[in-house]
């Protein structure tokens, strides 16, 4: 396949993997946490753990909206579905993903609730121009890569003068989550060396955005593409910038971030939504101004305020370790119900639900310790 094969050459990556053992200071370890959940399905899925040097770790971090996403909002769709009046749009992911008391939209369409699968934003659009005597909601769910088509369909609802569309908005932001990482006493005592960057989200923000990371926390940031010679080469940068005493955000992704991101995407996205206070996340707790809500402007369009939606935080299932997994202070195996009670056929947690989740990738590739 052009333009992938080429990052997947495996006498180069066992060259990078040589380089990092040689140039990896056998007396001291390296760990690097990489953020996104699409990097962490490509860890497992190209088996990149298994030659890096054993001093050279990786750590999952909380990068998978779906994983994230705590219960309680889970509920809350659960109530809007539940709506007679409500047909609500989802992607597929987040129909198993379970709320409190094993309750999901899978359930809550079984026992006929209208909950309908959308593979995009037009797709709900579509629905809600098909069924004006309905309410037409839309799941929004997110990182900075997929806040810009909410935007852009949020501005066509607009456009179109569709009165029954709202969206249930849950984006949320990259660089607040990784601040809370950093300032948590849990993942202190992980003690991260310097993180592989998103490489979609970059895209989107720039690599700007993550200067702070580099002055006022100390750690290096090496955006990277999702190929494996990418994550090698973002491994190896890492590897020189902690054995230089360097602290910088470096591109390996070249080929697709710059340092200022994409301007037509933010300015759609700062038209249309601006900073909640603070927004919950699984494993992360109330994280500030890390997510996104409708501006007043576009009240109408937002569904906690058409439907005077409550905020609901219910606790997690405790035998579920995805908080401490988002967190980067427990892998899968650490869970006793990986691999037994819970796999991706019957999920306990979000981080089974997602592909991008670390426990189903661990499990699809054999990642059993
Ligand atoms: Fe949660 Fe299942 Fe992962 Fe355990 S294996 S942490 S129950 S998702």
């Amino acid at each position: 396949m052009k333009y992938a094969d080429e990052f997947r050459d495996k006498a180069i990556a066992l060259g990078l993997a040589r380089a990092i053992r040689s140039e990896a200071d056998p007396q001291r370890s390296y760990r690097f946490m990489e953020f996104c959940g699409g990097h962490t399905h490509a860890i497992s899925r190209y088996g990149l753990e298994d030659i890096l040097p054993k001093n050279v770790r990786m750590i999952h971090g909380p990068g998978c909206p779906v994983c994230v996403l705590p219960a309680g909002r889970i509920d809350m769709a659960i109530r809007l579905a539940d709506r007679p009046e409500v047909i609500l749009c989802v992607y597929g992911d987040l129909m198993r993903v379970r709320g409190s008391q094993g309750a999901s939209l899978l359930k809550a369409k079984a026992r006929g609730a209208d909950v309908r699968m959308v593979y995009s934003t037009v797709d709900a659009i579509r629905i809600a121009e098909e069924n004006p005597e309905r309410e037409v909601v839309f799941f929004a769910i997110g990182f900075e890569t997929s806040t810009p088509p909410t935007a852009i369909m949020i501005r066509r609802a607009e456009k179109r003068q569709l009165e029954n569309f709202s969206v249930f908005c849950n984006h949320v932001r990259t660089p607040p989550a990784m601040q809370n990482i950093l300032e948590s006493p849990d993942i202190r005592r992980v003690e991260i060396d310097g993180f592989v960057g998103p490489a979609h989200v970059s895209i989107i923000i720039g690599t700007e955005t993550y200067e702070v990371f580099a002055e006022e926390f100390g750690k290096p940031v090496v955006i990277s593409g999702f190929e494996p010679l990418d994550m090698m080469q973002a491994i190896l940068m890492l590897v020189r910038q902690v054995n230089e005493h360097r602290n910088e955000v470096e591109n390996q992704y070249s080929r697709a971030v710059t340092r200022d991101g994409n301007p037509r995407a933010k300015e759609e996205v700062s038209n249309i939504f601006e900073l909640r206070d603070q927004f919950e996340w699984r494993g992360l707790g109330l994280v500030p101004y890390s997510g996104l809500k409708l501006k007043q402007t576009y009240a109408r369009f937002d569904a906690e305020i058409r439907f005077a939606m409550n905020e609901l935080r219910v606790p997690d299932n405790p035998a579920c370790e995805c908080g401490a997994i988002l967190r980067g202070v427990k892998k899968p195996v650490d869970c006793r119900l990986f691999g037994t009670v819970c796999t991706p056929e019957t999920p306990v947690g979000s981080c089974m639900v997602s592909s991008e989740g670390a426990c189903a990738a661990h499990w699809t590739y054999g990642r059993f310790r």
